[in-house]
């Protein structure tokens, strides 16, 4: 499949530019002359890599380019700044902020195109070292925040899936619905106990044939058993 790659840069001749260049190249490209607008669109759609000038008009680079790598569900994306600016201060600065490359206008097609590579390859390095078989139909991918089952793409919330995330993380373990709680909000936990038994079932209803991992332990809390075919359990 096609790399999607997000463009944020405001001038739009450059804009439509990189554009056509990235979709000659092969990617699929989409282009926002807003920060607002990419990042209203980041959630349900993530791009594989994102290009982000650093003057834009609603919000500074820098400060995009802190939130999405502060953000554990956007953190995965590579980000290539791209900017006027020539100030070496200015490219320590983004790459301190987590940018994973940096160029600087005015730019060649061809340097712009070698860097989009070898960021993209580094980003497929550490996506393979991100994911967890739990049997060969069934995956989670760290990087996306994503379950694979059957192929298909499970539809979990966040919530959802960050459960899964601290279960599986160390299988056999029982965890209290309050350490569930605290891995998922920290201190800042406004929600009671119960709504881990609610997040749980929604979860178990999702991964379907293989709810059975996802076993209540009776008085203390939840944990996570991967079952073997020859086990032949089914709910727990
Ligand atoms: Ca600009």
């Amino acid at each position: 499949m096609k790399e999607k790659i997000y463009i944020v840069e405001d001038e739009i001749d450059i804009l439509e530019l990189l554009c056509l260049n990235l979709e000659s190249a092969g990617y699929r490209a989409r282009g926002f002359d807003t920060a607002l607008s990419m990042l209203k669109r980041l959630d349900h759609d993530p791009p594989d890599l994102l290009i982000l000038d650093l003057m834009l008009p609603d919000m500074d680079g820098f400060e995009v380019c802190k939130k999405l790598k502060s953000e554990p569900e956007h953190a995965r994306i590579p980000i290539i700044m791209l900017t006027a600016r020539i100030d070496l201060e200015d490219k320590i600065k983004g790459l301190d902020y987590g940018a994973d490359d940096y160029i600087t206008k005015p730019f060649e097609n061809d340097e712009l195109q070698a860097r989009l590579r070898a960021v993209l390859r580094r980003a497929s390095w550490e996506a393979e070292k991100n994911v967890l078989q739990i049997s060969p139909d069934f995956k989670l991918d760290f990087n996306r925040f994503e379950a694979f089952l059957e192929q298909k793409r499970l539809d979990l919330t966040l919530t959802e899936f960050k459960i899964l995330q601290i279960l599986t993380k160390r299988p056999g373990w029982v965890f209290s619905r309050n350490q569930i709680l605290d891995l998922l909000w920290g201190t800042d936990k406004i929600v009671i106990e119960r709504t881990v038994d609610v997040h749980i079932k929604n979860l178990r209803d999702k991964i379907d044939k293989y709810s059975g991992m996802i076993k209540n332990v009776r008085g203390l809390g939840y944990k996570f058993e991967p079952i073997t075919e020859e086990d032949g359990e089914t709910h727990g």
